[in-house]
């Protein structure tokens, strides 16, 4: 069996050997594009690369990036505990062509890869292309040889990748791998598409074109390439599972979640708890150590967001102390030779986290008897917005905790009465700041941006 960290090496090995420079992945906190929250693809470090606008001495690269997809234009926190293949922190595995190799190298290297390297069965394979791209049909058909059985044309919605409104852009190409029958779910491009049989593994961009501001295309003089296979997913493949947490290096981060609450860790009850806090200590532990501190605005509410989260799903799993903090050794231990940077944080890390647990420890719990009596009460479907906002204001549940507990008991959340309770707290601190505005200009200053006028309470427990 191929443990995650041998596949990591084995991907970055197959590629060095094809000429690709090994890239070591760069922070969470993307230096290149303020606009983007976190880096969430492994292209994100190359951005001006492909644009032109940097040059490098080589024109192949490869690299595993540390993503984050929790906030932002990719999220994938819902989606953590009820998917078998989503993360919020997750590696990405990528090879790069800056205007050196395009369509037929790269699914000559995807495919080679997949079927010889690791000695992937081809009929588990099955390959999508956008619906106009004639080239690729014709190498994945003629050249590779793949059933036709096994292969769909996609719209632009799935296949067809840009950068933004305007520059490179162009059609996709995906491998999925079907987990088999006894696993809900249907092929690419069908209805069912979204259930866990039919996994994607890789996605190749093919950027073919230069979108204009008036939205024309221009053919790109030198083509490039942009792939990303999750390691994760890959790994559970390969490790005989359809599902990610059933991999070494979560079932190893599960058990230490499971001894550091006290709790059994094959409890099937337990296992979406489980699987959430192991997944977001990954993401925590990663944030803290590029820089991030959990805050109450920006980035750091994220990481606040995800932290709450993971806390809460502990407390559901009966830890009676904080435990999160705990589990930043068996994670480093895991992941520490991949990436050195996580090891040498890990004291740090330990201390922000053991910090932000004592913090919530002093509202969770009566912020949680407070929703059960509330959801006690409920008579139709929905907990109304006065409510989520209480515990929001006074207990510091951020809307998503509360929403995913409400989840769990068949309910939603009244997010436009949240949001209208939201915007009368913000216009009675406007009223308030007006009236301090002779004696402290720091707090009218404050008071004009969304949160910084209550950060002198965060320490009471009172959080935004
Ligand atoms: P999906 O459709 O499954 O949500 P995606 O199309 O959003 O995936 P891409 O943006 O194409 O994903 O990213 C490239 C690869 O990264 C995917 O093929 C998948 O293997 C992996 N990946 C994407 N999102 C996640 C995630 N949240 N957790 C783990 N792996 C992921
Ligand atoms: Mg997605
Ligand atoms: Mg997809
Ligand atoms: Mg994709």
């Amino acid at each position: 069996m191929m443990g995650t960290n041998a596949l990591r090496a084995a991907f970055l090995d197959y590629f060095a050997n094809k000429q690709h420079q090994v890239v070591p992945s760069s922070p969470l906190i993307p230096g290149t594009d303020p606009t983007l929250l976190f880096t969430n693809a492994g292209m994100v470090p190359f951005k001006d690369v492909f644009l032109g606008r940097e040059a490098r001495d080589y024109t192949r690269a490869a690299s595993s990036q540390r993503c984050v997809r929790a906030g932002g234009k990719h999220n994938d926190l819902e989606n953590v505990g009820y998917t078998a293949r989503h993360h919020t922190f997750f590696e990405m595995l990528g090879n790069f062509s800056f205007g050196d190799y395009f369509k037929r190298e790269a699914i000559g290297y995807a495919w080679e890869f997949l079927t010889v390297e690791l000695g992937l069965p081809p009929e588990k394979l099955w390959i999508t292309v956008y619906e106009e791209d004639e080239d690729a049909a014709a190498i994945w058909l003629d050249e590779i040889g793949v059933s036709p059985d096994r292969f769909s044309r996609i719209g632009a919605a799935d296949n067809f990748w840009s950068m933004g409104d305007t520059g490179p852009c162009g059609p996709c190409s995906e491998i999925f791998y079907d987990h088999g029958a006894h696993i809900p779910g249907g092929p690419p491009g069908t209805p069912e598409e979204d259930g866990d049989r039919y996994v994607e593994i890789w996605n190749l961009v093919f950027m073919q074109y230069n979108r204009q501001a008036d939205g024309s295309m221009e053919d790109l003089p030198k083509p490039s390439v942009d792939t990303g296979m999750g390691l994760e997913r890959i790994a559970a493949v390969l490790q005989g599972t359809h599902d990610n947490y059933g991999i070494d290096l979560f079932r190893t981060l599960m058990a230490a979640t499971a001894e550091a609450v006290g709790c059994d860790l094959d409890d099937p009850e337990r296992q979406a708890s489980l699987k959430v806090v192991a997944d977001h200590i990954r993401a925590t532990a990663f944030l803290i150590a590029d820089g991030v501190l959990p805050a109450n605005e920006g980035r750091g509410y994220v990481l606040r967001r995800i932290m709450r989260r993971a806390i809460r799903h502990g407390h559901k799993l009966g830890a009676t102390e904080a435990f999160f903090h705990k589990l930043v050794a068996p994670l480093t231990d895991e992941m520490g030779e991949a990436f050195p940077e996580l090891a040498a944080a890990r004291a740090h890390v330990e201390k922000v986290v053991a910090q932000e647990e004592s913090r919530f420890a002093e509202t969770l719990a009566q912020g949680m008897t407070i929703l059960d009596n509330a959801i006690a009460d409920l008579s139709g479907k929905t907990l109304d917005g006065e409510t989520v906002f209480k515990l929001y204001d006074t207990y510091g549940f951020p809307v998503d905790l509360t929403a995913d507990v409400a989840r769990e008991r068949g309910l939603r959340v009244d997010q436009e009465g949240f949001d209208r309770e939201m915007a009368a707290q913000r216009e009675r601190a406007r009223a308030a700041s007006r009236f301090s505005v002779d004696y402290t200009q720091a707090v009218d200053v404050a008071g004009t941006t969304r949160f910084t006028g209550y950060g002198a309470v965060e320490d009471a427990g009172q959080v935004i």
